[in-house]
């Protein structure tokens, strides 16, 4: 095979049965310098000041020498992806490093993400590029700050060894930065770790390559057990079915509530593969991940999701079914009849924290059955005024209970913030515009014109078509609006919403309450609940805009509000209403707004919304 030229000889891509491991070595990168660190993931390896600061630090987080103790290696693990079992993937691009036990005694694995050539690259360079390591380097650590379950990163160096990702419309390549993140997390194994042990998957024809290794399956089953769910392990240790299902269980419950968790601050992964499912229920792996800015349930992050499939509000139902794979993987040892049955778990679980965290969203702490419908009720009304996810919920607390006396002034005061935060006609047209290649849309309709036999064929990318005609369709609708109506029409369906939501705070109050500690204590819970500051794909933009110049102080100047995302007061006073000035073309403003001057809880500028990552 055709593969770049590789200092370390004995690397080349194959299959490896028998194993979960590879051991590899990072690949030097040329002059590397540290972007940032995150002192409180640093922290957890027990790192002083005096060695973060050593001179030689990036030349230790960029694998160009090797941390003390440290024995590299790449994991084998396969994957379904969008749907369809793979077979083996495994650490392409990151490598372990070692296991650091902290003066607490905890336990965290360190991994590098770029450092280079594994037997698990395939046809790929195992390298990371600039804007992609700073994505994730800061989107693991606000996940993290939220109060979501993640993987941690540590420190982001970057170098002057180049790759080529993408070329220019003349042909020109387009040289990128290599650069290395140091990722920390209790362990990275994922579904796809144990899916090295899939029997022949009937749709692919293909297994994973320790198909019928029981003996590989069990050890790596009872090192999962006994090393991250040491309850189980010490409660049915005699009885190592028992221990696997109620592990299996577990997994489950935490799946279901990470995806919780991620519905509530509007955050979209963007490839729920098998091999990005941790085994333990935390966010993994960064890619092309979003924050939902206007809310629309169909929100697709990732540029290549071409039929939808990781959209929202397909989140939850995907991650089920990922559950159900992990089932199959493991078959040879616990067969299917003894876990699958155990799946309606995952929407007992979902449904039962989804429900607290909304109420705590909404500063609602008597529990009513109509809850639920408050709920649908909101989405809809954020759906169709086009309302921003973060801040519609963030500006709820300003809301006193009914009965305080500047309880009439302040729903004034939100529901004109609700009003005029809500996107304009031309924001809605733009965002619903195809995210479909022209030409690839105008090649589907011929095709399909001239032979509709062909449509079952085109399978996911029919209804990826489809869905982009009604798009436009609706586009059309929109053209016909007028500004001033769509305000009016935003302003009734808040006012509606607000008086629901008014009847049911009124629930919260009888004669007895003391209003004014009433209002502090749900202000607090929601505040607590609603963050002010996400990442949102522009303030990543600009960061990495910034670092690509060479200026690293952005990418570290938003990793700090980032650690401290509930705090502060979102201002709702009409003044400061963020409009948008941005009128030129996404290409041009995007060079500009390396001059950072907005405030990082508006909603984001109209140049954002062509921002598509894959
Ligand atoms: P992901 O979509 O990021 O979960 O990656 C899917 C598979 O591609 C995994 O096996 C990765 O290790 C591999 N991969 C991703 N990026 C690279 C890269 N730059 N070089 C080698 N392998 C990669
Ligand atoms: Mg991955
Ligand atoms: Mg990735």
């Amino acid at each position: 095979r055709s593969l770049p030229v590789d200092p370390n000889k004995e690397i080349r891509p194959r299959q490896v049965s028998g194993a979960c491991f590879s051991k590899v070595k990072p690949i030097p990168v040329k002059n590397p310098v540290l972007v940032a660190y995150s002192g409180s993931a640093m922290e957890l390896l027990d790192l002083s000041q005096e060695e973060l600061d050593r001179a030689d630090m990036a030349e230790y987080f960029s694998g160009n020498k090797l941390l003390p103790g440290s024995d590299p290696a790449a994991h084998c693990y396969c994957g379904h992806q969008f749907g369809y079992f793979s077979g083996q993937l495994g650490d392409g691009a990151t490598m372990y490093l070692g296991e650091v036990v902290n003066k607490k005694k905890e336990r965290w694995e360190i991994q590098f993400k770029g450092a280079g050539l594994t037997p698990y690259s395939r046809t790929a360079d195992g390298r990371k590029v600039l804007r992609s390591s700073i994505r994730e380097f800061l989107c693991s650590e606000a996940i993290h700050h939220l109060g979501i379950p993640t993987t941690r990163a540590g420190t982001c160096v970057t170098s002057d060894s180049k790759v080529i990702r993408d070329i220019f419309y003349d042909g020109r390549p387009i040289e990128e930065r290599c650069t290395i993140i140091l990722r920390i997390a209790p362990t990275f194994i994922r579904f796809g770790s144990f899916e090295i042990f899939k029997p022949v998957d009937p749709e692919t024809g293909r297994a994973g390559p320790s198909v019928g290794n029981k003996d590989l399956l069990v050890q790596l089953l009872d090192y999962t057990a006994k090393t991250f769910y040491p309850e189980i392990w010490s409660e049915y240790e005699a009885d190592k079915q028992k221990v696997y299902i109620e592990m299996y269980k577990e997994i489950i419950r935490r799946t279901a509530r990470l995806v919780v968790e991620w519905q509530a601050v509007g955050w979209c992964h963007g490839v729920l593969n098998t091999d990005n499912m941790s085994i333990l229920g935390l966010t993994i792996d960064y890619g092309p991940y979003g924050f939902i800015d206007r809310y629309d349930p169909d929100y697709i992050c990732n540029g290549s999701d071409d039929g939808g499939r990781y959209t929202y509000r397909k989140q939850p139902e995907i991650c089920k079914w990922n559950c159900e794979k992990l089932a199959e993987a493991i078959q040879d040892v616990v067969p299917v009849s003894e876990t699958k049955p155990f799946l309606p778990l995952f929407d007992e679980e979902y449904s039962k924290h989804y429900k607290d965290k909304m109420r705590k969203k909404l500063g609602l702490i008597k529990e009513v059955p109509e809850d639920g419908e408050l709920v649908e009720s909101l989405f809809k009304t954020m759906e169709d005024t086009g309302s921003d996810f973060t801040n519609t919920f963030r500006c709820l607390s300003n809301l006193p209970l009914p009965n305080s006396p500047d309880y009439d002034i302040k729903m004034k005061e939100v529901l004109d913030y609700l009003v005029s935060q809500s996107c304009t006609v031309d924001e809605l047209k733009k965002a619903n515009a195809s995210t479909m290649d022209p030409r690839q849309l105008q090649m589907m309709m011929m095709v399909i014109q001239t032979n509709p036999a062909l449509i079952p064929a085109l399978g996911r990318r029919f209804e990826a078509f489809e869905k982009e005609l009604k798009k436009m369709s609706r586009l059309e609708e929109l053209q016909d609006w007028k500004q001033e109506f769509k305000s009016k029409e935003d302003r009734d369906l808040w006012e509606k919403w607000l008086e629901k939501y008014s009847q049911r705070l009124l629930l919260e109050t009888d004669s007895q309450t003391n209003l004014q500690m009433a209002n502090k204590q749900r202000e607090q819970i929601m505040n607590n609940n609603n963050p002010r500051f996400i990442l949102r794909n522009y303030i990543a933009q600009n960061a990495i805009n910034a670092a690509e110049k060479g200026d690293y102080s952005e990418v570290r100047r938003v990793l700090k509000l980032l650690e401290r995302p509930y705090d502060g007061d979102l201002d709702i006073t009409p003044t400061t209403i963020a409009t948008d000035k941005t009128e030129s073309t996404a290409a041009t403003s995007r060079a500009d707004s390396c001059q950072i001057d907005q405030s990082y809880d508006s909603k984001p500028p109209s140049w954002s919304l062509d921002l598509r990552v894959t």
